[in-house]
Protein backbone atom coordinates (compact mmCIF):
# COMPACT_ATOMS: atom_id res chain seq x y z
CA UNK A 1 0.00 0.00 0.00
CA UNK A 2 1.10 2.98 -0.93
CA UNK A 3 1.38 6.38 1.23
CA UNK A 4 -1.02 5.84 3.66
CA UNK A 5 -3.65 7.32 1.48
CA UNK A 6 -7.27 6.46 1.68
CA UNK A 7 -11.29 6.67 1.05
CA UNK A 8 -13.77 6.49 2.72
CA UNK A 9 -16.92 5.77 1.55
CA UNK A 10 -20.47 4.81 3.50
CA UNK A 11 -24.08 4.32 2.40
CA UNK A 12 -27.47 3.84 4.29
CA UNK A 13 -28.36 5.39 7.65
CA UNK A 14 -26.79 8.63 9.63
CA UNK A 15 -25.39 6.10 12.33
CA UNK A 16 -23.58 4.84 9.29
CA UNK A 17 -22.57 8.54 8.20
CA UNK A 18 -21.76 9.20 12.08
CA UNK A 19 -19.45 6.05 12.50
CA UNK A 20 -17.34 6.77 9.20
CA UNK A 21 -16.81 10.15 10.28
CA UNK A 22 -15.16 9.38 13.43
CA UNK A 23 -13.11 6.50 11.47
CA UNK A 24 -11.99 8.81 9.39
CA UNK A 25 -11.15 11.31 12.61
CA UNK A 26 -9.29 7.99 13.92
CA UNK A 27 -7.08 7.13 10.59
CA UNK A 28 -6.38 11.05 10.06
CA UNK A 29 -4.80 11.06 14.16
CA UNK A 30 -3.08 7.79 12.63
CA UNK A 31 -1.17 9.46 9.93
CA UNK A 32 -3.24 8.59 7.23
CA UNK A 33 -4.33 11.62 4.26
CA UNK A 34 -7.97 11.32 3.42
CA UNK A 35 -8.37 11.31 -0.82
CA UNK A 36 -12.02 11.68 -1.99
CA UNK A 37 -11.57 8.77 -4.48
CA UNK A 38 -9.14 6.08 -4.66
CA UNK A 39 -6.51 5.15 -6.83
CA UNK A 40 -4.62 2.43 -7.47
CA UNK A 41 -2.22 1.32 -4.10
CA UNK A 42 -4.76 3.58 -2.13
CA UNK A 43 -6.75 2.00 0.99
CA UNK A 44 -10.70 2.40 -0.16
CA UNK A 45 -12.87 1.63 3.55
CA UNK A 46 -16.70 1.00 2.72
CA UNK A 47 -19.12 0.76 5.29
CA UNK A 48 -22.15 -0.84 3.71
CA UNK A 49 -25.75 -1.05 4.55
CA UNK A 50 -28.53 -3.71 4.13
CA UNK A 51 -31.78 -2.21 5.16
CA UNK A 52 -33.36 -2.46 2.21
CA UNK A 53 -32.75 -5.13 -0.80
CA UNK A 54 -31.05 -2.12 -3.24
CA UNK A 55 -29.02 -0.44 0.13
CA UNK A 56 -28.06 -3.89 -0.40
CA UNK A 57 -27.52 -4.27 -3.97
CA UNK A 58 -25.52 -0.56 -3.98
CA UNK A 59 -23.08 -1.59 -1.39
CA UNK A 60 -21.35 -4.03 -3.35
CA UNK A 61 -21.64 -2.60 -6.33
CA UNK A 62 -19.69 0.26 -4.88
CA UNK A 63 -17.58 -3.07 -3.07
CA UNK A 64 -17.01 -4.16 -6.80
CA UNK A 65 -16.03 -0.84 -8.59
CA UNK A 66 -13.63 0.20 -5.46
CA UNK A 67 -11.98 -3.08 -6.24
CA UNK A 68 -12.04 -2.33 -10.15
CA UNK A 69 -10.20 0.93 -9.12
CA UNK A 70 -8.06 0.14 -6.09
CA UNK A 71 -7.37 -3.46 -6.36
CA UNK A 72 -9.35 -6.22 -4.13
CA UNK A 73 -6.62 -6.41 -1.35
CA UNK A 74 -6.92 -2.44 -1.04
CA UNK A 75 -10.80 -2.38 -0.36
CA UNK A 76 -11.69 -3.10 3.38
CA UNK A 77 -15.55 -3.57 3.79
CA UNK A 78 -17.44 -3.29 6.65
CA UNK A 79 -20.70 -2.26 8.64
CA UNK A 80 -24.50 -3.99 8.16
CA UNK A 81 -24.03 -5.31 4.43
CA UNK A 82 -20.78 -6.85 5.38
CA UNK A 83 -22.71 -8.59 8.32
CA UNK A 84 -25.61 -9.67 6.57
CA UNK A 85 -23.79 -11.38 3.64
CA UNK A 86 -20.00 -11.42 3.89
CA UNK A 87 -19.36 -13.99 1.36
CA UNK A 88 -20.70 -11.79 -1.33
CA UNK A 89 -17.74 -9.41 -0.18
CA UNK A 90 -15.56 -12.19 0.46
CA UNK A 91 -16.40 -13.14 -3.35
CA UNK A 92 -15.47 -10.06 -4.54
CA UNK A 93 -12.15 -10.64 -2.55
CA UNK A 94 -12.37 -7.67 -0.49
CA UNK A 95 -11.12 -7.59 2.94
CA UNK A 96 -14.02 -8.36 5.35
CA UNK A 97 -14.12 -7.05 9.10
CA UNK A 98 -17.40 -7.51 11.23
CA UNK A 99 -19.05 -5.01 13.07
CA UNK A 100 -17.71 -6.03 16.67
CA UNK A 101 -14.36 -5.22 15.11
CA UNK A 102 -14.98 -1.94 14.14
CA UNK A 103 -14.12 -0.28 17.06
CA UNK A 104 -10.74 -0.97 16.16
CA UNK A 105 -10.82 -0.92 12.12
CA UNK A 106 -8.61 2.15 12.65
CA UNK A 107 -6.05 0.19 14.11
CA UNK A 108 -6.63 -2.73 12.52
CA UNK A 109 -5.94 -0.60 9.03
CA UNK A 110 -2.89 0.88 10.21
CA UNK A 111 -1.31 -2.61 11.28
CA UNK A 112 -2.72 -4.19 8.15
CA UNK A 113 -3.78 -6.74 11.04
CA UNK A 114 -6.75 -8.03 9.02
CA UNK A 115 -9.20 -10.21 10.86
CA UNK A 116 -9.16 -14.43 9.87
CA UNK A 117 -11.26 -13.82 6.43
CA UNK A 118 -14.71 -15.59 7.02
CA UNK A 119 -18.38 -15.50 8.40
CA UNK A 120 -17.93 -12.35 11.29
CA UNK A 121 -18.90 -12.80 14.79
CA UNK A 122 -21.83 -11.40 16.18
CA UNK A 123 -22.27 -7.68 15.77
CA UNK A 124 -22.47 -6.62 19.17
CA UNK A 125 -19.04 -8.59 20.47
CA UNK A 126 -16.54 -6.14 20.24
CA UNK A 127 -16.90 -2.85 21.88
CA UNK A 128 -19.51 0.44 21.25
CA UNK A 129 -18.34 1.80 17.98
CA UNK A 130 -17.60 5.93 18.45
CA UNK A 131 -19.29 7.99 15.82
CA UNK A 132 -18.95 11.73 15.34
CA UNK A 133 -19.11 13.38 12.23
CA UNK A 134 -18.08 17.30 13.20
CA UNK A 135 -19.43 20.28 11.29
CA UNK A 136 -16.95 21.27 8.69
CA UNK A 137 -17.06 23.07 5.19
CA UNK A 138 -19.96 21.26 3.45
CA UNK A 139 -22.12 20.58 6.34
CA UNK A 140 -23.04 23.07 9.38
CA UNK A 141 -24.58 20.56 11.65
CA UNK A 142 -23.34 17.59 13.88
CA UNK A 143 -24.02 14.35 14.22
CA UNK A 144 -23.85 12.29 17.57
CA UNK A 145 -23.98 8.55 17.94
CA UNK A 146 -25.21 7.90 21.28
CA UNK A 147 -27.03 4.22 21.37
CA UNK A 148 -26.24 1.39 18.51
CA UNK A 149 -28.59 -2.21 18.16
CA UNK A 150 -32.05 -2.74 18.46
CA UNK A 151 -34.03 -5.44 19.87
CA UNK A 152 -37.30 -5.06 19.16
CA UNK A 153 -37.87 -7.64 16.70
CA UNK A 154 -39.96 -5.80 13.95
CA UNK A 155 -40.91 -8.38 11.66
CA UNK A 156 -39.33 -7.09 8.36
CA UNK A 157 -36.41 -5.10 10.39
CA UNK A 158 -32.89 -6.95 9.29
CA UNK A 159 -30.91 -4.57 11.34
CA UNK A 160 -31.05 -6.44 14.97
CA UNK A 161 -29.29 -8.82 12.97
CA UNK A 162 -26.59 -6.89 11.53
CA UNK A 163 -25.90 -4.36 14.41
CA UNK A 164 -26.74 -6.90 17.56
CA UNK A 165 -28.37 -5.53 20.87
CA UNK A 166 -29.16 -1.95 22.12
CA UNK A 167 -25.86 -0.44 23.75
CA UNK A 168 -25.51 3.14 24.73
CA UNK A 169 -22.55 5.68 24.75
CA UNK A 170 -22.14 6.07 28.62
CA UNK A 171 -23.57 9.46 29.81
CA UNK A 172 -19.92 11.07 30.46
CA UNK A 173 -18.67 9.58 27.01
CA UNK A 174 -22.04 11.23 25.36
CA UNK A 175 -21.95 14.43 27.19
CA UNK A 176 -17.61 14.86 26.71
CA UNK A 177 -18.39 14.26 22.97
CA UNK A 178 -21.12 16.69 23.13
CA UNK A 179 -19.20 19.16 24.64
CA UNK A 180 -16.22 18.83 22.32
CA UNK A 181 -18.20 19.38 19.29
CA UNK A 182 -19.74 22.43 20.85
CA UNK A 183 -16.22 23.73 21.67
CA UNK A 184 -15.16 22.88 17.97
CA UNK A 185 -18.26 25.59 16.92
CA UNK A 186 -20.93 23.43 16.55
CA UNK A 187 -24.19 24.98 16.88
CA UNK A 188 -26.78 22.06 16.59
CA UNK A 189 -25.81 18.35 17.45
CA UNK A 190 -28.20 15.60 16.21
CA UNK A 191 -28.30 13.06 18.42
CA UNK A 192 -28.40 9.54 15.98
CA UNK A 193 -28.80 6.07 17.28
CA UNK A 194 -30.55 2.92 15.60
CA UNK A 195 -33.13 2.90 18.18
CA UNK A 196 -32.79 6.18 20.50
CA UNK A 197 -35.54 5.99 22.49
CA UNK A 198 -33.26 2.96 24.37
CA UNK A 199 -30.19 4.61 25.08
CA UNK A 200 -29.44 4.11 28.98
CA UNK A 201 -31.80 1.23 29.35
CA UNK A 202 -28.08 -1.54 28.82
CA UNK A 203 -26.36 1.32 31.49
CA UNK A 204 -26.26 0.99 35.55
CA UNK A 205 -29.46 2.80 36.60
CA UNK A 206 -30.99 3.18 33.40
CA UNK A 207 -30.84 6.69 32.93
CA UNK A 208 -33.38 7.94 30.24
CA UNK A 209 -32.70 10.11 27.13
CA UNK A 210 -34.12 13.00 28.96
CA UNK A 211 -31.46 12.41 31.47
CA UNK A 212 -28.82 12.68 29.03
CA UNK A 213 -30.03 15.69 27.22
CA UNK A 214 -30.69 17.76 30.27
CA UNK A 215 -27.17 16.60 31.27
CA UNK A 216 -25.87 18.19 27.60
CA UNK A 217 -27.77 21.30 27.15
CA UNK A 218 -26.07 21.75 31.00
CA UNK A 219 -22.56 21.42 29.91
CA UNK A 220 -22.35 23.64 27.25
CA UNK A 221 -25.04 26.66 26.58
CA UNK A 222 -24.22 27.16 23.02
CA UNK A 223 -25.05 24.27 20.65
CA UNK A 224 -28.72 23.63 19.78
CA UNK A 225 -30.05 19.98 19.95
CA UNK A 226 -31.94 17.90 17.65
CA UNK A 227 -32.77 14.23 18.08
CA UNK A 228 -33.17 11.79 15.04
CA UNK A 229 -36.03 9.10 14.93
CA UNK A 230 -37.59 8.32 18.45
CA UNK A 231 -40.44 5.39 18.92
CA UNK A 232 -43.85 7.32 19.98
CA UNK A 233 -44.21 5.01 22.76
CA UNK A 234 -40.75 6.09 24.17
CA UNK A 235 -41.43 9.91 24.38
CA UNK A 236 -41.59 10.20 28.14
CA UNK A 237 -43.29 12.74 29.85
CA UNK A 238 -39.93 14.03 31.27
CA UNK A 239 -39.07 14.84 27.50
CA UNK A 240 -41.39 16.71 26.41
CA UNK A 241 -41.68 18.89 29.15
CA UNK A 242 -37.82 19.89 28.62
CA UNK A 243 -39.14 20.35 24.90
CA UNK A 244 -41.40 22.41 25.84
CA UNK A 245 -39.40 24.36 27.77
CA UNK A 246 -35.90 24.25 26.61
CA UNK A 247 -35.69 26.76 23.18
CA UNK A 248 -31.88 24.49 22.49
CA UNK A 249 -33.75 21.02 22.02
CA UNK A 250 -35.13 21.99 18.69
CA UNK A 251 -39.16 20.64 18.65
CA UNK A 252 -38.89 18.48 16.02
CA UNK A 253 -40.03 15.00 16.19
CA UNK A 254 -39.68 12.33 14.03
CA UNK A 255 -42.07 9.01 15.22
CA UNK A 256 -42.04 6.07 12.78
CA UNK A 257 -45.81 5.15 12.67
CA UNK A 258 -45.04 2.30 9.53
CA UNK A 259 -49.14 1.45 9.55
CA UNK A 260 -52.35 2.80 10.68
CA UNK A 261 -53.90 -0.55 10.27
CA UNK A 262 -53.73 -2.47 13.72
CA UNK A 263 -54.04 -5.52 12.10
CA UNK A 264 -51.01 -4.48 10.11
CA UNK A 265 -48.66 -2.95 12.73
CA UNK A 266 -49.41 -6.42 14.91
CA UNK A 267 -48.38 -8.14 11.94
CA UNK A 268 -45.17 -5.91 12.13
CA UNK A 269 -44.57 -6.51 15.70
CA UNK A 270 -45.29 -2.65 16.82
CA UNK A 271 -45.76 -2.38 20.31
CA UNK A 272 -48.70 0.19 19.66
CA UNK A 273 -52.11 0.86 18.16
CA UNK A 274 -53.00 3.36 15.84
CA UNK A 275 -55.35 5.45 18.18
CA UNK A 276 -52.06 5.05 20.63
CA UNK A 277 -49.65 6.58 18.39
CA UNK A 278 -52.32 9.21 17.30
CA UNK A 279 -52.55 10.38 21.10
CA UNK A 280 -48.72 11.12 20.96
CA UNK A 281 -48.53 12.72 18.22
CA UNK A 282 -51.50 14.90 19.43
CA UNK A 283 -50.53 15.62 22.51
CA UNK A 284 -46.99 16.44 21.47
CA UNK A 285 -48.67 18.85 19.12
CA UNK A 286 -50.42 20.34 22.21
CA UNK A 287 -47.65 20.62 24.62
CA UNK A 288 -45.35 22.31 22.19
CA UNK A 289 -45.38 25.80 20.97
CA UNK A 290 -45.24 24.66 17.08
CA UNK A 291 -43.45 21.41 16.41
CA UNK A 292 -42.59 20.16 13.32
CA UNK A 293 -43.84 16.41 13.51
CA UNK A 294 -42.70 13.71 10.82
CA UNK A 295 -43.46 10.47 9.97
CA UNK A 296 -42.38 7.30 8.34
CA UNK A 297 -44.70 4.52 6.56
CA UNK A 298 -43.52 1.39 5.54
CA UNK A 299 -46.08 0.35 2.45
CA UNK A 300 -47.12 -3.27 1.57
CA UNK A 301 -46.27 -5.83 4.28
CA UNK A 302 -47.30 -8.53 3.01
CA UNK A 303 -50.74 -8.51 3.93
CA UNK A 304 -51.47 -5.08 3.69
CA UNK A 305 -54.57 -4.94 1.94
CA UNK A 306 -56.49 -2.12 0.70
CA UNK A 307 -58.42 -1.71 3.48
CA UNK A 308 -55.62 -1.30 6.03
CA UNK A 309 -54.07 1.18 2.84
CA UNK A 310 -57.28 3.33 3.96
CA UNK A 311 -56.80 3.50 7.44
CA UNK A 312 -53.40 4.23 7.57
CA UNK A 313 -54.23 7.37 4.59
CA UNK A 314 -56.92 8.57 6.95
CA UNK A 315 -54.61 8.60 10.36
CA UNK A 316 -52.69 10.21 8.49
CA UNK A 317 -55.07 12.94 7.14
CA UNK A 318 -55.94 13.14 10.46
CA UNK A 319 -53.04 14.23 12.15
CA UNK A 320 -50.96 17.37 12.69
CA UNK A 321 -48.03 15.72 10.72
CA UNK A 322 -45.17 17.98 8.85
CA UNK A 323 -43.57 15.83 6.31
CA UNK A 324 -43.76 11.96 5.54
CA UNK A 325 -41.10 9.02 4.73
CA UNK A 326 -43.15 6.09 2.61
CA UNK A 327 -40.91 3.80 2.43
CA UNK A 328 -41.73 0.49 -0.04
CA UNK A 329 -41.12 -2.97 1.94
CA UNK A 330 -38.24 -4.69 0.67
CA UNK A 331 -38.19 -8.56 1.46
CA UNK A 332 -34.61 -8.98 3.95
CA UNK A 333 -33.18 -12.56 4.54
CA UNK A 334 -33.70 -13.91 7.60
CA UNK A 335 -36.88 -11.94 8.86
CA UNK A 336 -40.14 -13.32 9.97
CA UNK A 337 -42.18 -11.03 7.22
CA UNK A 338 -40.70 -12.89 4.55
CA UNK A 339 -42.50 -16.12 5.25
CA UNK A 340 -45.86 -13.82 5.98
CA UNK A 341 -48.38 -14.47 2.86
CA UNK A 342 -50.63 -12.22 1.04
CA UNK A 343 -47.89 -9.60 -0.14
CA UNK A 344 -49.34 -6.99 -2.41
CA UNK A 345 -47.99 -7.06 -5.45
CA UNK A 346 -45.27 -4.25 -6.67
CA UNK A 347 -48.37 -2.31 -9.00
CA UNK A 348 -50.51 -1.95 -5.49
CA UNK A 349 -47.58 -1.20 -3.66
CA UNK A 350 -46.66 1.48 -6.37
CA UNK A 351 -49.78 3.39 -6.12
CA UNK A 352 -50.29 3.26 -2.46
CA UNK A 353 -46.41 4.61 -1.54
CA UNK A 354 -47.83 7.37 -4.56
CA UNK A 355 -50.73 7.70 -2.60
CA UNK A 356 -49.34 8.62 0.63
CA UNK A 357 -46.32 10.34 -0.97
CA UNK A 358 -49.13 12.67 -2.50
CA UNK A 359 -50.05 13.68 1.04
CA UNK A 360 -46.64 14.18 2.59
CA UNK A 361 -46.30 16.62 -0.27
CA UNK A 362 -49.14 18.37 0.82
CA UNK A 363 -48.92 18.27 4.39
CA UNK A 364 -45.38 19.67 4.33
CA UNK A 365 -46.02 22.61 2.23
CA UNK A 366 -48.73 22.91 4.29
CA UNK A 367 -46.31 23.46 7.42
CA UNK A 368 -43.91 25.43 5.36
CA UNK A 369 -46.69 27.53 4.92
CA UNK A 370 -47.57 28.29 8.21
CA UNK A 371 -44.25 29.34 8.60
CA UNK A 372 -44.54 32.16 6.37
CA UNK A 373 -43.92 35.51 8.61
CA UNK A 374 -41.94 34.09 11.74
CA UNK A 375 -39.10 34.19 12.88
CA UNK A 376 -36.69 31.29 12.88
CA UNK A 377 -33.19 30.45 14.03
CA UNK A 378 -31.35 28.62 11.19
CA UNK A 379 -27.98 26.58 11.16
CA UNK A 380 -26.26 27.15 7.55
CA UNK A 381 -25.40 23.94 5.95
CA UNK A 382 -23.73 25.06 2.77
CA UNK A 383 -25.08 25.67 -0.64
CA UNK A 384 -26.95 29.11 0.25
CA UNK A 385 -29.24 26.97 2.00
CA UNK A 386 -29.76 26.31 6.32
CA UNK A 387 -32.35 24.60 8.28
CA UNK A 388 -34.76 26.36 11.05
CA UNK A 389 -34.81 24.27 14.29
CA UNK A 390 -38.16 23.14 13.15
CA UNK A 391 -36.80 21.87 10.37
CA UNK A 392 -37.52 24.23 7.92
CA UNK A 393 -35.25 23.99 4.80
CA UNK A 394 -34.59 28.04 4.55
CA UNK A 395 -32.66 29.82 1.70
CA UNK A 396 -30.45 32.35 2.32
CA UNK A 397 -29.02 35.09 -0.20
CA UNK A 398 -25.04 36.00 0.11
CA UNK A 399 -24.59 32.56 1.33
CA UNK A 400 -23.06 32.79 5.36
CA UNK A 401 -20.88 30.10 5.79
CA UNK A 402 -21.50 26.70 7.32
CA UNK A 403 -22.02 26.07 11.10
CA UNK A 404 -23.27 29.84 11.16
CA UNK A 405 -26.59 30.01 13.32
CA UNK A 406 -28.93 33.18 12.73
CA UNK A 407 -32.41 34.61 13.21
CA UNK A 408 -34.23 34.90 9.50
CA UNK A 409 -37.84 35.97 8.91
CA UNK A 410 -39.37 33.56 6.73
CA UNK A 411 -40.84 34.63 3.59
CA UNK A 412 -42.32 32.97 0.30
CA UNK A 413 -42.16 29.20 -0.30
CA UNK A 414 -39.66 28.35 -2.60
CA UNK A 415 -38.15 24.97 -4.44
CA UNK A 416 -34.78 24.82 -3.61
CA UNK A 417 -32.30 21.88 -4.92
CA UNK A 418 -33.34 19.40 -2.10
CA UNK A 419 -36.95 20.51 -2.19
CA UNK A 420 -39.23 22.88 -0.93
CA UNK A 421 -38.50 25.34 1.43
CA UNK A 422 -38.73 28.92 2.55
CA UNK A 423 -36.99 32.25 1.63
CA UNK A 424 -35.13 33.19 4.56
CA UNK A 425 -34.58 36.96 5.13
CA UNK A 426 -31.69 37.43 8.39
CA UNK A 427 -32.76 39.83 10.31
CA UNK A 428 -30.59 41.43 13.63
S1 LIG B 1 -37.37 -0.71 16.14
FE1 LIG B 1 -37.96 -2.21 14.61
S2 LIG B 1 -37.62 -1.11 12.65
FE2 LIG B 1 -36.44 0.00 14.19
S3 LIG B 1 -34.34 -0.89 14.09
FE3 LIG B 1 -35.51 -1.98 15.71
S4 LIG B 1 -36.33 -3.80 14.69
FE4 LIG B 1 -35.73 -2.33 13.07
Amino acid sequence: MSAKRFCLHSLGCKVNQAEAAHLADELTALGWTRVPEARRGDLAVLLTCAVTASASRQSRQMARRLARVAGPESVVASGCGVQAEAQAYLAEGVIVVGRAELAQLARIIDRQAWPEQGPPPPPDAGAFCMGALQPGELRGRGLLKVQDGCNAGCAYCIVPATRGRPRSLPLAQAVAAFRGMAQAGAQEIVLTGIHLGRWGLDLAGKPRLAELLEAMLAADDRPRLRLSSLESHEIEPRLVQLAAAEPRLCPHFHLPLQSGDDRVLKAMGRPYSAAQYAQVVRDLAAALPSPCLGADVLVGLPGEDHAAHRQTLELLESLPISYLHVFPYSPRPGTRAVEMPGRPSGHEVGQRAAVLRRLGQAKHLAFLRSRIGRRLEVVVEGGGLGRSADYCLVTLEHGPPPGERLSVLAGELIETPRGPGLRGQPVA
